[in-house]
């Protein structure tokens, strides 16, 4: 409880926070707290006034009552406005955390990433498996992982998230059903041993589509594995760089395996995630296409990951063209979300997800925390992306996690760490941007991926009116949508 004398006695400040207005209603997104907040008149011009000058408590005290407030009502306003630290002063201490703090080392393990192969049957022109991004692969590693390693991940999983009710496992490539009969094996034992522990299991997988069979979606869908297509978009798109070692391109061979998958595969929402590239950026023509004509439930967007100097990178002009049709689609989303309707552009979904949460993060992702890589050949990695790179390994599912190197890796990656994320409204929801994509960018996991700021404080501030509008225009709709989605 804030002592009377220490109320008014310090000088007050504004906190760190970025206004915004949504449905003509003025908010605040609390930095500290990863909090959005509803302003009334009266705190509106007061935190206006605070973000010119400095002021006592008389002063400020004097403010809110100028705008409206009595006097219990000033001083109730201000006690509230420190706690949320939506203003600071120098005789109070903050009631609430000012960074997020690292979660401890033993943190619970949740989910586990499994590269089943590091073989695919295309040859994309940007992938980083293959392209000149990817992380030397060291020789003498197996191509494929073995069902002794994939039942090895899966006791590992089960044993090192104990006390979570439920864990996850996702299947990556590599082309992912290139190793279908293992995929299979894991399953049907996880569940097994999940059940017999009284717990749940969940999967999910991430494919290119060239491989699905009959059987391969009957399987999925029975076992409600969640299902991400890596595809950008309608032929002449997607054959520009989804190409297979010939150079021919994969829409064709795709086209009719994933009409059969979506009209099949009911148990769960099938997922299209494209990478936009140089002359890939037609992303209204590309989320019309998935949607309403393959029938995709969610259609995600992100740049490619480059060293910067990649002739399919795509250049400033084109990611303002991006960013024009990502507000378009995000118009779009919010009309949907005021008739109380889902909309499938899922870069405003999970942002909207997040911000439901509260999340303040002290890492961008899971990555290290309570997500772990495993190789073919069972080494950890922080995730997915790091899979078979010596350098980024954080132990091998037979000897355990290497402590010590996952520390470094951790206390390298918070956000603390990034001396230009510390002024930066954003960061909450940011904390830097992923790993993978700083070490490709910058040659360290820990620096901040300056390349996005812009492009990510502009995106974050679309999504938080977004959420504005809805919170004010269709309350109900926040909570069904996080219903929906499983957010707490
Ligand atoms: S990387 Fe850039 S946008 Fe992200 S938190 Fe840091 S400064 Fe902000
Ligand atoms: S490090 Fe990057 S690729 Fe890996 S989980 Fe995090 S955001 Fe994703």
């Amino acid at each position: 409880m804030t002592s009377m004398t220490a109320l008014t006695s310090g000088r007050y400040r504004r906190g760190e926070l970025h206004e915004f207005e949504a449905a003509g209603q003025p908010f605040m997104y609390l930095v500290s707290a990863g909090a959005i907040f509803a302003l009334d008149e009266g705190a509106n011009a007061v935190l206006r006034k605070l973000g010119q000058v400095d002021m006592s408590h008389a002063e400020l005290a004097q403010a809110l009552r100028d705008a409206g407030y009595d006097r219990a009502d000033a001083e109730e306003l201000i006690r509230e406005l420190l706690f949320v630290q939506g203003i600071v002063s120098d005789a109070v201490r903050p009631a609430v955390a000012p960074s997020p703090a690292t979660p401890p080392a033993d943190f619970p393990l949740q989910a586990l990433v499994l590269n089943v192969t590091n073989q695919c049957n295309l040859a994309c022109t940007y992938c980083y498996e293959f392209g000149a991004d990817k992380i030397a692969t060291p020789q003498g590693k197996p191509k494929f992982m073995t069902p002794e390693t994939a039942k090895a991940s899966v006791d590992f999983l089960l044993e090192k998230s104990a006390g979570h009710q439920a864990v996850h496992i996702t299947f990556f490539g590599g082309e992912t059903l290139m190793n279908f009969k293992l995929l299979r094996e894991v399953v049907l034992y996880a569940r097994g041993r999940a059940e017999a522990q009284g717990r749940t299991i969940g999967f999910s997988l991430t494919t290119n589509a060239t491989l699905l069979t009959d059987e391969i979606i009957a399987f999925l869908s029975e076992h409600e594995i969640g299902v991400t297509v890596s595809m950008d978009g309608p032929p002449d798109l997607q054959d520009k760089h989804r190409v297979y070692k010939s150079g021919k391109g994969s829409y064709a061979v795709i086209e009719p395996r994933l009409r059969k998958l979506i009209a099949q595969h009911r148990t769960r929402a099938i997922t299209a995630r494209v990478t936009l590239t140089d002359g890939v950026t037609d992303v209204i023509r590309i989320y019309r296409h998935l949607k309403d004509d393959l029938g995709f439930h969610e259609v995600g967007f992100a740049p490619v990951t480059n060293s910067g100097d990649r002739d399919y990178m795509i250049g400033d002009g084109a990611m303002d063209e991006v960013l024009a049709q990502f507000h378009e689609l995000a118009a779009e989303w919010l009309e949907h979300a005021l008739r109380g309707e889902m909309h499938g552009f899922s870069n405003v979904s999970e942002t909207i997800g997040e911000l439901i949460q509260g999340v303040n993060k002290s890492h961008p992702c899971g990555a290290g925390l309570g997500l772990l890589g495993v190789s073919p050949s069972g080494d950890l990695s922080p995730c997915h992306r790091f899979t078979d790179a010596d350098t980024h390994t954080l132990g091998h599912i037979a000897t355990g996690i290497d402590a010590d190197k996952r520390e470094d890796f951790l206390s390298r990656g918070h956000v603390s760490a990034k001396y230009e994320c510390q002024t930066c409204w954003a960061r909450p929801l940011c904390a830097g941007g992923c790993h993978h994509e700083a070490f490709v960018r910058y040659g360290d996991t820990g620096h901040a991926n300056l390349h996005y700021c812009d492009w990510i404080r502009e995106w974050t501030d679309a999504c938080l009116r977004i959420y504005g509008a809805v919170s004010v225009q269709n309350p109900d709709f926040l909570e069904r949508f996080a219903a929906r989605k499983g957010l707490s």
